[in-house]
């Protein structure tokens, strides 16, 4: 183990977190995990001794080009594109701007960094450039891989246009560089490193399973009734919780349509669902707006409107509350590569049914720590949601295993420790 505590030296880690700005509001189509992992990620780096300096896109003019999150941790803005929120999948033509710009940064403030960690593919492309250039050694968190994505879409029948193809297939050559050029690849659970090597050859010494926190402090248990009065929701309604982003592979369509399942099956109780996420309005033509309309098109058909919340993006702050009135948090996505929100769920003791896909399989155990259901099956969706309101014991069985297994394995005190370990080490490897 190595304790950098004994030298003097302040240890310098960038973030290309492209996207991620971790002050974003949270919980639109371009917010979300990866703004939470990198925001707890960072202020745990500081307390072990990192100064973190993250560097996203500016996409906001009411916000400023820089901002100190305590004393250690800055997030930098840069302009690169319209001072506006677009596509991540649109950054490509901008990043160049973007590592100009970083270049210039690090010159003005004389900074050496002693590593590099790149987020997504952007932020990965962006760390090939700093490791060619700079000969800064680099870690790599990916949060989403293109190949399982796009082969997740055509599992599904909801084939990629010819424009979505073709993004696909840049993204998909620049994540095998990013892949190749690292030093090393942080997975996020098993899956994901099995994913690693099979579609990108990547040997299984350069990756490292370290997966996401919960900030257990931000969400614990809380007391039922006053959340319920809090958010005037029913004493005696049965509520499933949806938190995300508004996004097809998310699976909402599927859930709405296992509620129909559900309240067919179990007319003398009163179901609601509070779908919590998206920034939509009514004209608007953006991802989430698109997503919302297709769902209260669902919602409609099976003369559910009245059943559903849709709540929009709700800091983070805001969420403990939504969590503590739930019965049960139900996480139905088609592809998730890791899914924080079922941490933050079991960390509330709110029991979680989940897709077993990519990551929820490491963390959603079946019948262990949660229910597992058949990704994008409404019925198996509905009977495992039955199965949580009358099974009192597995229930409970279930939610303190849960709450141990996040309070053991999904600390950032710990993962923090071990990213700190991890750097530490590819920094001397990368000494002559
Ligand atoms: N989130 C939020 N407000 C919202 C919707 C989501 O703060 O309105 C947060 C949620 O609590 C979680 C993150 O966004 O921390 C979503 O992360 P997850 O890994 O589950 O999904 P991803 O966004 O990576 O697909």
């Amino acid at each position: 183990m190595i304790n950098h505590k004994k030298t003097n030296t302040v240890r310098r880690v960038a973030m290309f977190s492209v996207h991620g700005d971790p002050l974003a509001k949270i919980g639109s189509s371009q917010s979300g995990g990866q703004n939470v992992y990198v925001y707890e990620l960072s202020r745990w780096l500081a307390k072990t001794g990192w100064q973190v300096d993250i560097f996203c896109r500016w996409a906001d003019k009411k916000i400023g080009p820089k901002k100190k999150i305590g004393r250690r941790v800055t997030v930098v803005r840069f302009q690169a594109g319209e001072l506006k929120v677009l596509p991540k999948e649109d950054f490509l033509s901008h990043l160049e701007t973007f590592f100009t710009h970083f270049l210039t940064y690090k010159k003005d403030n004389k900074i050496q960094y002693d590593i590099i960690h790149g987020h997504y593919w952007d932020g990965g492309l962006l760390a090939t450039h700093a490791q060619e250039l700079l000969k800064i050694p680099f870690i790599q968190t990916f949060h989403s891989l293109g190949y399982v994505r796009n082969n997740t879409l055509k599992k599904f029948q909801k084939l990629p246009s010819g424009l979505e193809e073709e993004k696909f297939e840049k993204r998909f050559e620049i994540e095998k560089k990013i892949a190749r050029k690292a030093d090393r690849i942080i997975a996020e659970s098993p899956y994901e490193e099995d994913d690693l090597i099979r579609y990108y050859d990547v040997s299984n010494n350069r990756v490292v399973v370290i997966p996401a926190g919960v900030d257990t402090s931000a969400f614990s248990p809380q007391d039922k009734q006053k959340a319920r009065e809090q958010l005037q929701v029913e004493r005696e309604s049965r509520v499933l919780l949806y938190v995300g982003r508004l996004e097809w592979r998310k699976g909402i369509g599927t859930l709405i349509t296992s509620l129909n399942s559900v309240i067919k099956k179990d007319p003398s109780n009163s179901y609601q669902l509070i779908i919590v996420g998206g920034s939509f309005n009514r004209n608007g033509d953006q991802a989430d707006t698109l997503e919302y309309r297709r769902l209260m098109k669902i919602a409609e058909e099976y003369h559910l409107t009245d059943r559903i919340r849709f709540e929009g993006s709700i800091p983070q702050k805001k969420l403990s509350a939504y969590y503590a009135a739930a019965d049960a948090c139900v996480v139905p996505s088609y592809y998730e590569p890791f899914g924080i929100v079922p941490l933050e769920a079991m960390a509330m003791k709110l029991p979680v049914v989940a897709s077993a896909t990519g990551g929820l399989q490491f963390t959603v155990l079946n019948s262990e720590t949660g229910l597992s259901v058949t990704p994008r099956d409404p019925f198996d969706l509905a009977e495992k949601i039955l199965l949580l309101f009358n099974e009192q014991e597995l229930r409970s069985r279930m939610v303190a295993n849960a709450h141990n297994r996040v309070i053991h394995d999904f600390n950032w005190k710990l993962i923090s420790r071990r990213i700190d370990t991890l750097y530490q080490q590819v920094i001397k490897d990368s000494k002559p």
